[in-house]
């Protein structure tokens, strides 16, 4: 039913760059390499997401629109997810907010589209697209002016989808992305100006890390990067640190991951600032890109659906592994 739909949707797509997180997410579950993001007017009138990765078959287009169709998980085991998305909550969500259209060919197969508008799903018809997927959401949140109404200006908004793909492209340095803004422009994304680009790098994690945090903190920054590795109890820590010389006035320069996703946490963003507390003053906040990897048994990191929190069973754990293991870091380079 169409009403419970857009109530439910808004517990998914609360802004552009929600529906953008829950798209690149699609993509980079589809095993793409690369991701490509046009969006005009802060994602307000136009977000569109292509990536090459293993499609969907034309018969399996309008399952892929309905309600709790998962192409992911059994059931059996929830917390033993290693995509990102499980729900099937997300495609319809967007297709009860917005006009979509989803444009995809899998391998043997040909091309083809299906639209959806304000919950009403169109018939499959025959597209042209070489490989991959493509998702265009025109329109977001037309139906339901009151939540357009939330909305901040173009620039906030725009602002937020340059974060989450950046987040993203940090969190999967070997898929190579883009971010377009295709606003005031009139043709098919072709003259949209490019914001964000991060080729895909090589090698193993570590390296194209590196690489990715030059693409997306600079150069400068990467090279003065503290390497970490450093285990407690059972979770592992990986990445990259600022020295304090490089901190930030903003807190922008924090990425951070739980398992693979990316989360804004205050117990982590807290442990980080502790693990820095003598060498920053009260304005600066510490860069770093970092990983924490444990048996997923020992984490919850689905609080939300459109959130990025994530509950320890052992808090304690996480923050002394944060605190302890930069502040070695920072001592043996001599701080
Ligand atoms: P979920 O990601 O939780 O499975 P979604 O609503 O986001 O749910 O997507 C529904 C289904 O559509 C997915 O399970 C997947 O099979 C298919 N799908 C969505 N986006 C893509 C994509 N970019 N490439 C391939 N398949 C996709
Ligand atoms: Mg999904």
């Amino acid at each position: 039913d169409a009403a419970i739909n857009r109530i439910a949707a808004g517990e998914v797509v609360e802004r552009p760059a929600s529906a953008v997180k829950e798209l690149v997410e699609n993509a980079l579950d589809a095993g793409a390499t690369r991701i490509d993001v046009t969006v005009a007017d802060g994602g307000k009138t136009l977000i569109r997401v292509a990536d090459d990765g293993c499609g969907i078959t034309p018969e399996a287009l309008p399952l892929a629109l309905s309600r709790h169709a998962t192409s992911k998980i059994d059931g059996t085991d929830l917390l033993n997810i290693h995509s990102f998305g499980f729900r099937g909550e997300a495609l319809p969500s967007l297709g009860a907010v917005g006009r979509l259209s989803l444009t995809s060919r899998a391998k043997g197969h040909d091309a083809a589209e299906v639209r959806v508008s304000g919950g009403q799903l169109g018939e499959v018809k025959p597209a042209a697209l070489n490989k991959g997927t493509v998702v265009e959401l025109r329109d977001l949140f037309y139906a339901t002016p009151a939540r357009l109404k939330f909305l901040r200006t173009d620039r906030a908004e725009m602002q937020a989808v340059s974060d989450v793909v950046k987040r993203l492209a940090m969190a999967e340095p070997h898929v190579g992305f883009t971010l377009r803004d295709a606003s005031g422009a009139s043709g098919k994304g072709g003259d949209a100006r490019v914001t964000f680009r991060a080729d895909p790098e090589t090698g193993d994690l570590f390296d194209a890390l590196h690489g990715r945090l030059a693409s997306i903190l600079g150069r400068e920054f990467a090279e003065n990067a503290l390497a970490i590795d450093a285990t407690r109890d059972g979770i592992r820590m990986t990445g990259y640190a600022a020295l304090p010389t490089y901190s930030r006035g903003a807190a922008v320069a924090q990425f951070l991951f739980v398992n693979g996703r990316p989360v804004k946490d205050k117990l982590l963003t807290g442990a980080l600032r502790a693990a820095y507390f003598d060498f920053l003053s009260r304005d600066r906040h510490p860069a770093a890109a970092l990983f924490l990897d444990c048996d997923p048994h020992l984490v919850d990191v689905n609080v939300h659906p459109a959130k990025s929190e994530v509950r320890f069973r052992d808090p304690g754990t996480a923050r002394g592994l944060i605190v302890s293991g930069l502040r070695h870091a920072l001592a043996e380079a001599g701080h």
